[in-house]
């Protein structure tokens, strides 16, 4: 399985805007923000896809769904509201090969999206 560079920023090999971290996942700011709050939560555990997770990630899925609501909260979006995307591959616009759950909060978003 080729590395990532989330797998990098898990090592601390490169650095990245750390909002939150558990045993289990990670919390970051992303690079390239599409709204005025942009953060990833990423489990640990390399899953490459939603679509190449098993029913043992079941648990650790509804983790980082948990974990999405305490990082939303702790960033002040739970009021205005904020959305999550989970990109999976080529169609669904996926570029890194490790799972990761956006949120992206601070404006008011479109639908459908692009
Ligand atoms: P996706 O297109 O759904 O695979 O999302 C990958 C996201 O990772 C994109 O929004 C990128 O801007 C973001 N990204 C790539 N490299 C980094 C990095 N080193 N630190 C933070 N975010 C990154």
């Amino acid at each position: 399985m080729p590395d990532t560079i989330f797998a990098k920023i898990i090592r601390r090999e490169i650095p990245a805007d750390i909002v939150y971290e558990d045993d289990l996942c990670l919390a970051f700011r992303d690079v390239a923000p599409q709204a005025p709050t942009h953060v990833l939560v990423i489990p640990k555990q390399l899953i490459p896809r939603l679509s190449e997770s098993t029913p043992e990630d079941t648990p650790l899925l509804g983790h980082l769904l948990a974990t999405v609501a305490i990082v939303a909260r702790d960033l002040g979006l739970a009021d205005t509201g904020y959305r999550i995307v989970m990109n999976n591959g080529d169609d669904g616009g996926q570029t890194v090969d490790h799972l990761h759950i956006h949120i992206l909060g601070g404006r008011s978003m479109q639908w459908p999206p692009g």
